[in-house]
């Protein structure tokens, strides 16, 4: 145990690989730490971005299946800074939770509106993703 609270007790940010080495640390939490904790490098895929992502880039599919999840991961890690990571996590998780909600997003009052694929006339016509729904 020693040997990974000094994995977290630190002054050198620990990174998502080396945190995954903890014992029932996975993916997602070795991210958040890296992120919350450290400011560094962390991608947060929770169910607010997987939202926001899927409609924000237009990824379609069954959430959970891993094509989706691939292509929801590699969309965070090609957006998350390397440093100075924490307000940029914690962003999106309040976009998601306030304004990019499950059942109404409240597209007038996001920043973002203009460069959604969701927004564009044509794909909310034709959009369908099952996260949506969820
Ligand atoms: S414009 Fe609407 S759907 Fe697109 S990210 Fe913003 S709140 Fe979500």
């Amino acid at each position: 145990m020693l040997r990974y609270q000094s994995l977290i007790v630190t002054e050198k940010p620990a990174d998502v690989k080396t945190l995954q080495e903890i014992p029932g640390v996975g993916r997602y939490t070795a991210e958040a730490i890296a992120s919350f904790a450290f400011n560094t490098f962390g991608s947060i895929v929770d169910g607010n971005v997987k939202r926001l992502f899927c409609r924000y880039f237009g990824i379609e599919g069954v959430l959970g299946t891993l094509t989706v999840d691939k292509q929801l991961w590699n969309t965070a890690e090609t957006y998350t800074p390397t440093i100075n990571n924490r307000q940029y996590a914690q962003g999106l998780l309040d976009m998601g939770a306030t304004l990019c909600k499950p059942k109404s997003p409240d597209c007038e009052a996001c920043s973002f509106t203009n460069s959604c694929i969701l927004t564009r006339p044509i794909v909310s016509v034709n959009y369908q993703h099952q996260s949506l729904r969820k």
